[in-house]
């Protein structure tokens, strides 16, 4: 079980009527604006140590497949096929892994009854483009959190709001309202001149909450 491996808060009640802004990232896979985080799987033991078997099979087998290849064509030992099996089901792990998660968070969210839901619009073909994060969005499956996120939404009556992709959630001072267009994506800690010292990622969940407050 995945929860042996990631801790998963316990459901807090929200004050009735209150929604929540989710920032969906790659450090966190989702920071709340009521203060929960779901921390990302990839980054837990038990997930790297799926990784490297798989890096591990991977590497083994294109090497066995160069060692008996023969003219062009390419022979499949009964080594390369236990290997291969090996591999399918190390890929499977992995994948019903992050299933699992994204559905344990997206439930546990939805489970605090808020009044609305904020996310962001995300470009995740135009973030893909970007090949340092595309694995780790591939990993983190934005897409399909945003989705879960969204049809379990409006499955349970709760209102989904997206909040427009340039709306500069974590650079705008959620005390001042001032933007500090110089924050650089490595900066994981926004300082504003007026003195707020804030996690950018729970920044940005508190300004989409803030968002969707305008619009509710
Ligand atoms: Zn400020």
């Amino acid at each position: 079980m995945i929860s042996a491996a990631i801790e998963i808060s316990d459901s807090t009640a929200l004050p009735a009527n209150d929604g929540i802004g989710i920032d969906i990232g790659l450090k966190d896979t989702a920071v709340c604006s009521d203060k929960i985080i779901y921390k990302n799987i990839n980054k837990t033991v038990n997930v790297k140590k799926l990784k490297k078997k798989q890096r591990r099979l991977q590497r083994k087998i294109s090497k066995k497949y160069l060692k008996n290849k023969k003219g062009e064509s390419y022979c499949k030992t009964s080594n390369i096929i236990k290997s291969e099996k090996q591999l399918i089901k190390v890929n499977h792990r992995l994948t019903d892994i992050r299933h699992n998660y994204q559905h344990q968070v997206t439930t546990e969210i939805l489970k605090r009854k808020p009044n609305f839901i904020v996310l962001e619009n995300l470009n995740v073909a135009g973030m893909m483009k970007n090949k340092h994060l595309a694995k780790a969005i591939q990993e983190q499956g934005f897409y399909e959190f945003y989705r879960q996120i969204k049809y379990k939404a409006i499955w349970n009556n709760i209102k989904f709001i997206e909040a427009p992709r340039f709306y500069p959630s974590s650079k705008l001072c959620c005390i001042c309202k001032n933007i500090k267009s110089d924050l650089k994506l490595s900066d994981r800690v926004c300082r504003c001149s007026c003195g707020n010292v804030i996690d950018r990622d729970y920044q940005a969940s508190v300004n989409l909450y803030d968002y969707g407050k305008l619009i509710v």
